[in-house]
């Protein structure tokens, strides 16, 4: 995901939420970003899969090996516990800034608590820097 929205650097605001505010709300748009060519386990690559819901969201099981994916494991959203719109805010306000934003600002724009934000920022600049 992160890599998705590095290519596209300089959309606006408006841009941004155009193209991801959908994928961020709808479970199918999702779906399709994370497996364009349908489901294919990440830990044996099998394409067998069932999937049932636990908590707020639907759990991916493999067939063959019974690992379990959901739409975000695996992506730098996995352990917050963050709305998606949320953290892709975060993703296009870290990454279409020119210069370094703080944390405090960050905390600001997405209502989260300044830890959150911090964290949030961490994460991600980590994974750009990757
Ligand atoms: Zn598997």
């Amino acid at each position: 995901m992160i890599s998705l929205i590095q290519f596209q650097r300089g959309l606006s605001m408006a841009e941004f939420l155009e193209r991801y505010g959908s994928e961020a709300r709808c479970p199918r748009a999702r779906y399709r970003a994370r497996w364009p060519m349908g489901f294919r386990c990440p830990a044996c690559g099998d394409r067998r899969r069932s999937s049932f819901r636990r908590d707020a969201q639907t759990l991916y099981q493999c067939r063959a090996c019974q690992h379990q994916a959901t739409l975000i494991s695996g992506t730098l959203l996995q352990d917050t516990k963050l709305p998606l719109t949320t953290g892709f805010l975060a993703i296009h306000l870290l990454t279409s800034t020119k210069t370094n934003l703080a944390a405090l600002e960050l905390k600001c724009h997405l209502g989260v608590s300044y830890r959150t934000a911090w964290r949030l920022k961490h994460k991600i600049m980590q994974a750009m820097a990757a």
